[in-house]
């Protein structure tokens, strides 16, 4: 099949790779207006889960993408306001990695495979396009391709209420940290967690009343920085913010929360943010791409023609995506909704915890002896017992594995 891919992210990269590892048979071309190496945004947190899947799938870039990760152990939650400085835990660990490194080891991995990757090709006429039986568009949460059709599509876009902005910082963080801080003009708080070694990632959000009080709407890139840096100096312990990954300085933005009725419509195919988003506090964008690219490959070997397996692809996926937007949508309406004047350290790091609903009665007595050092010690030991049965039971080879962040 002569398949285009319209967009270089982990959707269409992932999906090139799936595709071409169960029929070599495919010509398959992904067309990235930007080039090699330039990219959008720092790192990315990801869980067992999708190791799992993709060490199934193709063992080969799933051992690259864990020997390029980070470990991160607990979630700790900072609560500075005038009267006073609290921090919370929670336990957990997770895995994460810049966006730029797993890209490059799509990248290396798709070019293998002999996918004809071309960097610098905007896609803005479609009528100019490869011919093709089969037209993924990955090209993002803006798609243009999406938006060319949007009535067939069903396409629902809504923005968040809160403003944030993806950043780096050469604080080391080796725990999630999500620290609250009380400004003149309302509250901030930043989302922290290692990407690679000496750099973390810090994205930073707050209401448009703060965001306008605090005059970061008219600072510019260079003076809004150093004020963050200003805020957070105590949570950063002195260390800089860093705009730039690789591509252009990081804007702040409004997340847009992207749902369509329908994935695809004749030869023309939805995957990663250009079929849905999810809103970053869930962190799983990246893993739902990257599963899209999964099905649809699978889909398209699974039926001989194609309207089937894009009828297939588009109900089966859609219909996993449902929970997982809805859950996406309470996160980021919860970020929107904080209420911290009268909160302490402890209740917000439970309510950040259960604000998915579901939690066992005895949940509550739990997250309070996680608040003693002993017991999440205790509970971080078990954790690397759970990891390393999970890790050997998937074929990660010990060489391969995530470091811990330092
Ligand atoms: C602040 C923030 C934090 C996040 N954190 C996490 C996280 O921790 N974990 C996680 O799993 N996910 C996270 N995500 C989500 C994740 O980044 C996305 O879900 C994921 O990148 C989607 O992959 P994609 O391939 O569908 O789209 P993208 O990664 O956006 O890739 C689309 C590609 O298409 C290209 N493109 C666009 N238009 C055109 C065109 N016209 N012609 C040619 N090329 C084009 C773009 O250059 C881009 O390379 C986060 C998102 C944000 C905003």
């Amino acid at each position: 099949m002569r398949i285009v891919c319209v967009g270089g992210g982990p959707a269409g990269l992932y999906f090139a790779i799936s595709a071409k590892l169960r029929d070599a048979g495919h010509q398959i071309t992904v067309l990235e207006r930007d080039p090699p190496q330039a990219t959008y945004g720092w790192g990315v947190v990801y869980w067992d889960d999708l190791l799992d899947v993709l060490y199934r799938n193709d063992p080969k870039s799933a051992r690259e993408i864990t020997a390029c990760s980070m470990i991160w152990q607990d979630q700790e939650i900072r609560l500075h306001n005038a009267r006073r400085e609290e921090t919370a835990y929670f336990s957990g660990y997770g895995y994460s990695m810049a966006r730029a490194a797993l890209l490059e080891i799509l990248a290396r991995r798709a070019s293998q495979l002999d996918i004809d990757l071309r960097y610098g090709c905007q896609v803005d006429d479609l009528s100019r396009l490869p011919e093709a039986d089969l037209l993924v568009a990955a090209d993002g949460a803006n798609s243009r391709i999406r938006e060319r059709d949007r009535d067939l599509f069903g396409t629902h876009v809504e923005l968040g209420r809160n403003l944030y902005i993806w950043l780096g910082t050469n604080k080391v963080f080796t725990s999630f940290v999500f620290s609250f801080e009380r400004t003149s003009a309302g509250w901030i708080w930043f989302h922290a967690y290692p990407s690679v070694s000496g750099i973390s990632t810090c994205i930073v959000e707050c209401s448009p009343e703060t965001w306008q009080g605090l005059g970061l709407d008219t600072l510019g890139d260079d003076g809004g920085l150093r004020l963050l840096e200003g805020i957070f100096q105590g949570a950063l312990d002195g260390h800089h913010l860093i705009s730039r990954s690789r591509g252009a300085p990081a804007s702040w933005q409004h997340f847009a929360h992207v749902s369509n009725a329908t994935w695809y419509h004749g030869s023309t195919v939805l995957a990663g943010d250009a079929a849905h988003t999810t809103h970053f506090t869930l962190g799983s964008g990246t893993r739902l791409a990257m599963i899209d690219a999964i099905v649809l490959a699978h889909s398209l070997t699974e039926y001989l023609d194609l309207p089937s397996a894009l009828r297939e692809y588009d109900r089966h996926r859609r219909a996993e995506l449902h929970p997982q937007q809805a859950a996406a949508r309470t996160s980021m309406a919860w970020f929107e909704h904080l209420d911290l004047d009268d909160s302490d350290a402890v209740s917000l790091a439970y309510a950040m915890s259960v604000r998915h609903g579901g939690q066992p009665p005895w949940h509550y007595q739990l997250h309070l002896a996680t608040q003693n050092a002993s017991v999440r010690r205790a509970r971080r030991a078990f954790a690397s017992g759970r990891r390393w049965y999970l890790a050997r039971h998937r074929g990660e080879p010990l060489a391969a594995s995530p470091r811990a962040a330092r």
